[in-house]
């Protein structure tokens, strides 16, 4: 059985090396590759995708799986094994079970399919016409339904979708938790929506990106992310990819005239990248090594760009060095006039400039939408309408094109469907996370307000990163907190905060 195990962890290897080879082709693709370049790195692309699917799926790995005595019913195998083993079996498995059930010419036309519509759909939104990006939003929701269809799932196709993204949940704990997040968020924007607006004109002067960068830089290091084991670029949609375990890649995009995407952008990605580099070294290019769901992943983001970053005392260590950076655009503006100007709360149309309380109802809306897709209720042609629809029950708004509509995200176009809702998921897990960490450090505020993140930084690392994928998001969750997902936490949250800025 040791030696079963051994050899697993050795094709486990080889398929993260695999798999960060990918990433780096990604990165590329997003960063610097030239465009006439996108017909063959869709080649490539899906080739490794082959090449892992196989390698995953070789019948040689399920022996060695059923040696180590694991079963679907038995995902972690042989009680004897260690908990570290056991953990690693579960996790493996799980992938391997997934995989096995999706034939190699859908894994392959997918992942073709997924790199072409990508490609249509940034034309599409350029045009702002659904009409041009409809045909392949129809062919990855065909893939996707047949892909759920042969992986199974109890209740709803939807679910074999989501687990890709956040493993154990279900549509119906995420219906659950939508159902009551929805209208306190409802609510909340009313709330704000009868006081007084704060001012944010400032935010939005001039700003040069040279020295938005290097403040951005500044911080980034400032908040613990390695240099030396990563890099900050730009790209059209600011993300976080892993092209190795001491190579963490960050993007972000500046607007010179919206001081808040850039260093947001920065700080978001900071707290995925942190989260990244700090998985321990007894773990490093193993398949544990990896968040333990997206949800997790982004209660990293959120924390490091909402709890924290959006906070006065980060802003009372920041605010000072800031105003020395830019002068002229910051001169008759104090502390009080920043912190309420970096959250200022109103609907509008594009989720990933979306403050963070209407945020959610963005994704909550994508959730609806999805399943409604899904489930063949809904069909393509009407998605664009539907979409605006639902911007003015949830939000009250209604785009007036495409662009800043139905094609203003990236997701659906490369396939990912059930990806949406774990970015409401990370507010939620993120709230808790951080109540527990100041029951535990006391005086958060206090360090944020010196700039001493490193005793953060170490809650986090001591409770969530250095157990990889050992955990799943709810074993996490209460060992981190005492209890499974709460969503009061971050209701709570939001409510204390926004009555103070908006004094309601
Ligand atoms: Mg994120």
């Amino acid at each position: 059985m040791k030696k079963s195990l051994q050899k697993l962890k050795e094709i486990d290897t080889e398929l993260q090396l695999i798999s960060h080879t990918s990433a780096l082709l990604g990165w590329d693709q997003e960063t610097y590759m030239p465009r006439g370049a996108v017909e063959e790195r869709a080649r490539q692309q899906a080739l490794l995708s082959g090449i892992l699917h196989d390698y995953l799926t070789d019948t040689k790995v399920g022996s060695l799986l059923e040696a180590c005595g694991v079963s679907e019913e038995n995902l972690k195998g042989d009680n004897n094994l260690d908990e570290r083993d056991r953990a690693f079996l579960r996790k493996f498995s799980r992938e391997y079970f997934r995989e096995t059930k999706i034939p190699k010419d859908l894994v392959v036309a997918f992942s073709e399919e997924a790199s072409l519509s990508q490609a249509q759909w940034i034309e599409a939104r350029k045009k702002s016409d659904f009409s041009l990006f409809a045909p392949h939003l129809q062919k990855i929701l065909d893939l996707s339904r047949e892909k759920a269809e042969k992986i199974g799932y109890t209740d709803h196709p939807y679910d074999a979708l989501l687990d890709e993204f956040e493993p154990f949940a279900t549509t119906a704990s995420i219906k659950k938790i939508f159902s009551s997040l929805k209208p306190e968020l409802m609510d909340l924007v009313r709330k704000i929506a009868g006081s007084k607006q704060v001012d944010d004109s400032f935010l939005l002067k001039n700003y040069p990106v040279r020295e938005q960068e290097a403040f951005g830089r500044t911080v980034l290091q400032d908040l613990g992310f390695d240099f030396n084991r990563g890099r900050l670029d730009v790209s059209a949609h600011p993300f976080t990819t892993s092209t190795g375990s001491d190579d963490v890649r960050l993007t972000t995009r500046y607007q010179e005239n919206q001081f808040r995407t850039g260093i947001f952008g920065i700080i978001h990605e900071c707290g995925h990248g942190l989260y990244e580099l700090g998985f321990p070294d007894d773990i490093k290019v193993s398949i544990l090594a990896e968040g333990t769901s997206l949800g997790i992943h982004e209660s990293q983001s959120r924390t490091w760009e909402n709890i924290i970053g959006r906070s006065l005392p980060f802003w009372e260590y920041y605010f000072p060095k800031l105003k020395d950076m830019f002068p002229n655009q910051l001169r008759d503006v104090n502390l009080e006039q920043f912190y309420k100007g970096i959250n200022k709360v109103e609907p509008s149309m594009i989720r990933v400039d979306a403050d963070e309380v209407t945020y959610p109802l963005h994704i909550i809306l994508r959730f609806e939408l999805e399943l409604a897709l899904i489930s063949g209720e809904l069909a393509v042609k009407d998605l664009p309408e539907a979409w605006n629809s639902k911007m003015e029950e949830l939000l009250g708004i209604r785009p007036e094109n495409d662009a800043e509509g139905v094609l203003q995200d990236v997701h659906w176009s490369f396939g990912a469907i059930g990806y949406f809702p774990t970015y409401a998921l990370g507010n939620l897990y993120g709230a808790q996370f951080f109540n527990s960490m100041k029951k535990s450090l006391g005086n958060v505020d206090d360090l944020i307000k010196q700039g001493d993140f490193g005793i953060i930084l170490g809650w986090l690392r001591e409770n969530i990163h250095q157990y990889g994928s050992i955990f799943t998001a709810e074993e996490l969750c209460i060992n981190a907190t005492g209890e499974p997902l709460n969503p009061v936490y971050c209701s709570k949250y939001l409510e204390n905060k926004y009555r103070s800025i908006y004094g309601f």
